[in-house]
Formats: structure tokens, sequence, C-alpha cells
């Protein structure tokens, strides 16, 4: 008999497949019975043997891997490496212990003991550790091998209590069909990850999820935030249903992804693409988006043990403006985005202070002032790449090279990165647009006043709505308060558009909400200019835009912006 549980939408579609369990918060050790004496050499020889195969095996994993998903295995090895943790392994095997069960018991305590620091970068660290210590009992023989993100069979549907953004990058969505998860929150970043790969997902589904029998079938329904275990032949039927329809309005869509989208009396509205990674920015302008509208330059910086050198990054922004220069008809904006680290995006080079508070402490463009080299070094590669393909406005057709800072709150900050910035404008050197994403609730307040100081503004909805709602975007309990269709949000979009478009300054809107085609109308409605959206919903983006007329979508927003809550803006979009 079917059993359907409802969680919280957090990456669109319809997955059918069978279930894979993956458990990130424990060791599975098969302790074996113990028959003769151990001799200690011969256990740490065979520990020390067992490392090896896993460092070849990190090695292999990582050939030919996306740059972030080899970084990943990169600190993976430099785990496996790890001095303190051998010599620990080494003591137990010494006071009597196999390799296997030393293994797992350093493994588990370090494991433990990081999980429970007051430091959120290394807290998500445990998590790494705890894979590296199930590959070593896999190589022991003490343990069944756990399902490798990397590695998953065709038609999964994986299941987890919750996943890290590093955990979403090894997913491939050929393999991948659905994610069911106990916990996570619809606006943290591995739900954009799973977004930017096309892959369902729901979250918030309770700890009954991870009782499922392994390779049970499933159906993950991320349009309408359910989960079902062992489908009927009729719900099995309806899902199909669902999944073909959705193959064809995307299909349709796609055949006119690459026109401009305007509205029914002639409104254009550029839509371009979020990337979180160079794939995305690969797979953007065949996806037909109008450039880069947002690039989450934190790939570059993640899992490494110093930030990315000057030379590096001229070279990935150089690679990411000859691949947009390339397109027909020329998709050609890219906004750069200075590092937004901090929060839940943790860096392991930079020795984030144990914080309370993390949303509200050292992030974005705070971060940066307190590290001044790293706003600076980004801009400067910025430019030069820039410099080096033509300047910052490339031709008659195209847009430009824009830079802008994360989690602006006050117009003192941007003064300050423009000080920063000035004595980068040397005759030789292009002056990129700089602008202000307005995520926090002050900064939609005084737009008027920032306007003086911006090119351009960019809305991030995701971080809006929780500091609207004081609701942590991650928090598995009171996450999905911090919805961004609540009218409080929309107000603040409203003011912002309005504040902007006095002083003419353009308005994007970047945050997830661009991506959902059931809100671009209100979104149009209250003044966004232009969409920034995840890959895979570009087509569908351009299509809702079609769709109405601007007069349609300012009536729509004016009625919006009077419901008493989100649930009741959602029956409106209906
Ligand atoms: C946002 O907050 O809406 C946004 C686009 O930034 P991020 O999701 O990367 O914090
Ligand atoms: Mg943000």
């Amino acid at each position: 008999m079917s059993i359907t549980l409802s969680g919280h939408a957090a990456a669109p579609g319809v997955g059918i497949g069978t279930a894979v369990l993956y458990r990130t918060d424990r060791l599975t050790f098969e302790q074996a019975a113990v028959t003769a004496p151990l001799d200690a050499a011969l256990e740490w020889e065979r520990y020390c043997a067992a490392q090896r195969l896993v460092d070849d095996e990190l090695a292999r994993l990582a050939h030919g891997k996306p740059a972030l998903v080899a970084e990943l295995y990169a600190a993976h090895r430099a785990i496996l490496q790890d001095q303190t943790l051998a010599t620990s392994i080494h003591s137990a095997i010494d006071e009597g212990s196999s390799a296997a069960a030393a293994t797992f018991q350093v493994v588990s305590d370090v494991a433990h003991a990081m999980g429970a620091l007051d430091d959120s970068y290394f807290a998500g660290r445990s998590a790494d550790v705890l894979d590296i210590g199930q590959r070593l009992l896999v190589h022991l023989g003490a343990a069944p091998g756990r399902a490798r993100l990397d590695m998953l069979p065709a038609d999964t549907i994986l299941i987890a209590d919750d996943l890290s953004p590093s955990d979403v990058v090894q997913l491939e969505p050929g393999k991948v069909l659905g994610i069911a998860l106990a916990g996570g929150t619809p606006t943290a970043h591995s739900a954009i990850l799973a977004r930017s790969l096309g892959i369902p997902l729901v979250c918030g589904l309770g700890a009954r999820v991870l009782t499922i029998a392994p390779r049970s079938p499933c159906i993950v329904d991320g349009d309408r935030a359910t989960f079902v275990l062992e489908p009927d032949a009729i719900t099995l039927r309806r899902a199909r249903a669902a999944q073909q329809s959705l193959v064809e309005e995307r299909a349709q869509a796609a055949r006119h992804a690459h026109l401009r989208a305007t509205t029914r009396d002639g409104v254009y509205v550029p839509v371009l693409a979020n990337a979180n990674s160079p794939e995305d920015v690969f797979a953007a302008a065949a996806a037909g988006a109008e450039g880069i509208g947002l690039l989450r330059t934190e790939f570059l910086f993640q899992e490494r043990a110093l930030p990315p050198s000057l030379d590096e990054q001229v070279d990935t922004y150089s690679r990411f403006i000859r691949q947009l220069r390339e397109q027909e008809g020329g998709a050609m904006q890219l906004t750069v985005r200075a590092l937004d680290a901090g929060g839940d995006k943790p860096l392991r080079f930079f020795p984030h202070p144990p914080e309370d508070n993390p949303f509200l402490g050292l992030r974005g463009v705070r971060l940066l002032l307190d590290e001044p080299e790293i706003l600076r070094t980004q801009y400067r590669a910025l430019q030069i790449a820039v410099r080096d393909h033509g300047g910052a406005q490339w031709g008659a057709a195209a847009l430009e090279a824009r830079f802008l800072l994360p989690m602006v709150t006050t117009v003192e900050e941007v003064r300050f990165v423009r000080l920063l910035l000035a004595n980068l404008h040397e005759a030789d050197m292009p002056r990129i647009k700089l602008g202000v994403m307005v995520e926090v609730p002050s900064a939609a307040l005084i737009t008027q006043q920032l306007t003086s100081y911006a090119d351009f503004f960019s809305i991030g909805t995701n971080d809006l709505a929780q500091y609207t709602l004081a609701s942590d975007r991650t928090h598995r309990q009171v996450g999905v308060l911090a919805d961004p269709l609540h009218p409080a949000v929309l107000r603040l979009i409203e003011m912002t558009c309005r504040a902007a478009r006095a002083a003419r300054k353009p308005v994007t809107l970047c945050g997830e909400l661009a991506g959902d085609p059931s809100a671009t109308r209100l979104l149009l409605g209250l003044g966004v200019q232009e969409l920034s959206v995840p890959v895979p919903a570009v087509a569908l983006i351009k299509a809702a835009v079609r769709r109405g007329t601007l007069e349609e979508c300012t009536l729509l927003a004016a009625e919006a912006l009077t419901c008493p809550d989100a649930a009741a803006v959602r029956v409106l979009l209906q």
C-alpha cells in the first residue's frame, strides 16, 4: 500500500525511482569475531595498506571531475593523511585493537568532537571525516560500502537526513532522479544546487523517511512537495502523467528559449542565469540565458587551504567571458558576485571565529571589509579579464561585466568598498559597474540612499526572506517561515524597485523566487526589470514572461501586497 509523506517543495519536477539511503551521521561497522591474538605490527600494516587504497581511490575519483568536486576529494585526501588521526589509530592498535576497530573508534570520536565544536566550518567537516572512515573500513573488510554519492546506481531516489552543498555537487543528474530529505530547507544552498542540477527535491519530510527499506520504489514530487513510498498503480500512473506533461511543457518552452522574452504588451525582460560552478556558466547560454546574472564565486574559494591567486581568478573569469562571447546573439552580461562567505558557507582557509549567530555575523561584504585583499584581488582579476577581452562594453548588442556586493546593510559599507577599489582604476584598467545585493531589509529600506553609490541592484530573496521573517533559512523547524512570497518580503521588493527606478538604476532579482514560473508575473508587477534564475528554469521563465501584460502583472502585484500571508499569495498566483 502506498504511503505519502508531505514536506516542503525545494526543487521542481517529478522523480520516479528506487530508494538509496545515505547516512552521513554515523559509520557502519561490522565487528568480526576476533579468534586469534592480534599482532599489532600486522594490524598497523593492514591500516597503512587500507590508507593507501583509499588515497588511490580518491585520486581516481577526482580525475577529470569538475574543479569543485576535484577539490573536495583533495580535501578528503588531506584528512586521510592527517598525522594526528594516524597517530591515534596507531596508539589504539598498540593497545590491542584490530585495525578496523581502532579506525572505527578513532574516526567516530574525532567526527563527534568536530561536530560538537562551536565552529560551523568544522561542524560541517565532521561528515567528511566519517566519509574517510567509512572508506577505510570498507578496505579493512569491516563494513559494507556506504552509498557513494558520485557512483549512485541509475534511477536513484536519494534519501538522507540532510545534504551539504559539497554532497550535492557530486550527484549525477542522469542517475539521481529525486532527493527526499528528512530535514533541510528550500533556500539552503544544497537546495539551490539541486535546482541548478535539475533534480527534484522535497525536504522537511521528517525522520519517517529514513526508515525506508533500501531499493523500495518511490516518487519525489518537487511541485506538490510529496514523497510516495511503494506507490500503487494509480499513483504511479498519475506521477508518470505529471512527469510527461512537465517534459512537454519544458520542450515547448525550449523551442523559444533563444528568443528574447517580451510581455504581451511588448516589455522586454532579460532572463539571465545564476551560476554556481563553471559547468553552470557553460550550460547557461545553451539554455537560452542572456548572460550570467549571478556568478556565485564561492566555488573558487571552498575546500582549499589558500584563497585562489590573482592569476587563477583572471584565468577563470577569462574562460567565462570567452564562453559567453562565443554564443550566437551574444549572451553578454557577466555579473560576478564578490565572495559571499560566512553563514552556511564557511571557508577552510579563513579561520572563522565561533559565532553564536553566524547569519547575523561576519558574512558577505562585512567579511570582505575585514579581509580587503580578497575583495581587491577579485575585483582586479575581473578588471584584467575584461580588459584582455576588449573592455567593459563588448560591442553594440552587448551588455556588460558587473561586480556585485553581497549582504550590504549600510551605505557606509558601499562607500568603503568604493574607497578600497579606488586606486585600482588606473588609466588602462576598465571601471566595472558596482552593484548592491538587496538581501537585508535595511538595504531595501534605504535603496534611495544607496543609489548614490550603486550602479545597479540585485534582490536576493533567499536572504531577504530569512532576515525579514527572522528565520534561519537552514533551520529544520523555522526555515520554511523564510518564505519569499510573504507580503512583507514583496513590499520590500516593491520599495527597492520603486527607489531604484526613480534613480534610473537597473534592478535584477536573483533569489530562487525568480526561477518559479508561477511568480514571474508578480515580480514584474512589483517592478523587477531582469530575472536571474537557475539554468534549468531559463526557458520556463521566458515562457512565463510572454504570458502576461505589464498591466496585468501590476494589478496582480497590487493585490498580492494586500494578502495576509504567503499562503494567500500562493492561492492568488494559482
Ligand atoms: C539570495 O540570498 O537570494 C542570494 C541570491 O544569495 P545566496 O542564495 O547565494 O545567499
Ligand atoms: Mg544571499
